[in-house]
């Protein structure tokens, strides 16, 4: 995992203290690349000799200042800098990269999809992106640039999965109290997303894993993902001791299992028609992948059954694979739910719509700007002359 610029790198170490905190094992390495010291040095968990500092004859430290060109030269100028961060990891162990990245700023918006380019060329193993858009109240240029940077960023990785902020804020929140939210949010989804595909061995066998071949079968054939999640809390048992296995002996325990089909079914819904990542018409969805975590004796093979058949309906797709995640000590089943290849996005198309008036505006002002200029420094009469 790569995280590019500020909220990259907040993110993907947030992956790191969810990994810690709940044993994952998701990211085999990770690393920060940023053109603000500050920003990598507030960070926590990557290793400091994983952060990448570039651009530090332009910008001497002080990042790009939302400028996405200039975070797109300065990544191209540098990628040294930062293959020499992923040259100390081994890339055969890892399934896939993923580059993280807030589209709205500049460092990330610009350097993400460079990275992913330059990923591309060397590596073998699939590249994903995952870009954050904007929320629509931070103005123009952000929307402009995250525009400019989804486009080149859906081109040059193998799929794209997006968050939206804008989704996702709450009025009245402080900005940074909001972010920390919306990254647990991103977390929650995305790992146990990639932890249904870290089944070790010795673990608790699941009816049907979902091998991470699974996800990067559904990830493949590029284009744009979104992800949708819910959650019900269970009450769990403690895990296969005397105890519950002489409840369970005696049938008086047992779970019904009718009861815990019609859970993972309507869950399922839950996760498909409630907030995705990043809003959209399921209908449509060319690939999706359905991943039932919880404790064991909550999950079954008829629930995950009825639940694939139901997002093949809504879909339209045919493609719909699914699995179980046999994850314990949470106190909920929950369903994560990928959607990849969407293609009825409105947000995207009202981001684009943004974009075009932000940058005609831009234009518009920039021509006047010489002309007033000139207005204002210049006497009327020309009787003035400059000094030399
Ligand atoms: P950069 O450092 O120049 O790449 O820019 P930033 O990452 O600071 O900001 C880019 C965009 O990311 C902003 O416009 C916000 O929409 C978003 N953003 C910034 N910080 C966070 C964060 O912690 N979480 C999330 N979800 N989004 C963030």
């Amino acid at each position: 995992m790569i995280g590019f610029g500020q909220a990259g790198g907040k993110v993907v170490d947030k992956f790191l203290e969810y990994d810690k905190r709940t044993g994952s094992e998701i990211v085999r390495a990770a690393a920060a690349v940023n053109t603000a010291k500050a920003d990598l040095m507030g960070l926590e968990h990557i290793a400091e000799d994983q952060r990448v500092l570039i651009g530090q004859s332009r910008v001497k430290g002080h990042g790009v200042g939302a400028d996405n060109e200039l975070g797109a030269e300065i990544a191209e100028e540098d990628i040294d800098e930062v293959q020499g961060a992923i040259d100390s990891i081994p890339v055969h162990e890892v399934d896939a990269f993923l580059v993280v990245a807030g589209l709205g700023g500049g460092t990330g918006s610009g350097g993400a999809p460079v990275l992913a380019k330059h990923l591309k060329r060397i590596y073998t193993e699939p590249v994903y992106g995952l870009g954050i858009l904007p929320g629509s109240d931070e103005g123009g240029i952000y929307t402009l640039n995250a525009a400019r940077s989804f486009q080149t960023f859906v081109r040059e990785v193998d799929n794209l999965m997006v968050f939206d902020n804008d989704a996702w804020r709450k009025t009245g929140e402080s900005v940074q109290g909001g972010y920390e939210e919306i990254n647990e949010e991103i977390v929650r989804r995305f790992g146990i997303l990639f932890g249904a595909g870290e089944i070790q061995q010795g673990q608790e066998v699941a009816e049907s894993v979902v091998d991470s071949s699974e996800i990067i079968n559904t990830l493949s054939g590029g284009g744009v993902s979104t992800v949708g999640y819910a959650e019900e809390e269970v009450e769990e048992r403690s895990s296969g001791g005397l105890l519950s296995r002489l409840r369970d002996d005696s049938g008086e325990d047992e779970l019904d299992s009718a009861h815990t089909t019609n859970r993972i079914t309507s869950l399922v819904r839950k996760a498909a028609l409630g907030r995705l990542t990043l809003p959209c018409e399921i209908e449509g969805a060319e690939r999706a992948l359905l991943v039932l975590a919880g404790p064991p004796e909550y999950l079954n093979r008829k629930g995950i059954e009825r639940g694939r058949k139901w997002l093949e309906e809504q879909t339209g797709s045919m493609e719909v694979r699914g699995g179980d995640y046999p994850y314990r000590g949470a106190g909920f089943v929950a369903t994560v739910i990928l959607l990849a290849g969407v293609t009825n996005v409105p947000r995207i198309k009202e981001l684009q719509q943004v974009a075009i008036e932000a940058q005609d505006n831009l234009d518009e002002i920039r021509e006047e700007s010489d002309e007033n200029l000139d207005d204002l420094v210049s006497d009327d009469s020309d009787e003035l002359e400059s000094l030399f």
